[in-house]
């Protein structure tokens, strides 16, 4: 069976890969299901070029799969687009998202609703066995709330206040997000760009 690594570990997005690409005719593996580890330095300036450094790395050790990765962040644009690519690594990699969301929060002291907007951004890259790219790009777009809610999620999802879903992302379990999310809207995308 032909076969299509997504460039993570993460088990959370391979059920949510899986679930989407279920009927491609594909066997849908992990870096680490597919036997490699490679050492990714992440030093794109954009979601997309970083979702493509980290394709094209695993590619070259599988050049015979499908490789996808991800790259994803919160963008608020009264803070100029921060955390956005250094989301994982705002305040630090290891400080826990209650202390990351709180300070989100306290930058925005006074900053009234309408100029409280963000968004969640995903790019998605794909390698192909023939060496040719895809990149796509989804957003959902949201409000930073005025303190942490939800115990669902991740990140930065306590205070992401989605207006379609009319509560944070932290709120709604993971099948529900899925539905609506940057990463989910990504996925179908990338799905309709390689099997439709
Ligand atoms: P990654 O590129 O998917 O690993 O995401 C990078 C970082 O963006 C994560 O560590 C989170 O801080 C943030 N992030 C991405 N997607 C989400 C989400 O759906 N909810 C909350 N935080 C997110």
């Amino acid at each position: 069976m032909k076969r299509l690594v997504f460039a993570t570990g993460n088990m959370g997005k391979m059920r949510e890969i899986r679930e989407i690409m279920d009927g491609s005719g594909y066997e849908i593996l992990s870096m680490k299901e597919a036997g490699v580890d490679p050492d990714i330095t992440e030093d794109g300036t954009t979601f997309e070029e970083n979702a493509l450094i980290k394709a094209r790395a695993v590619h070259e050790l599988l050049p015979d799969s499908i490789v996808l990765a991800d790259d994803s962040g919160l963008v608020v644009d009264a803070l100029n687009g921060e955390p956005g690519i250094y989301s994982a690594r705002y305040l630090g990699e290891d400080t826990p998202y209650t202390v990351k969301n709180n300070e989100i929060i306290r930058r925005l002291e006074g900053v009234p609703d309408e100029k409280r907007t963000a968004r969640f951004v995903c790019a998605i890259a794909a390698v192909l066995p023939d060496g040719s790219e895809k990149v796509v790009r989804e957003t959902v777009e949201g409000r930073i709330g005025y303190e942490e809610k939800g115990e669902h999620g991740f990140g930065y999802d306590p205070i992401f206040y989605c207006p379609e879903i009319g509560c944070t992302t932290g709120e709604i379990p993971e099948l529900e997000k899925n539905k609506i999310s940057h990463r989910g809207k990504a996925l179908r995308k990338m799905r309709t760009e390689l099997f439709d």
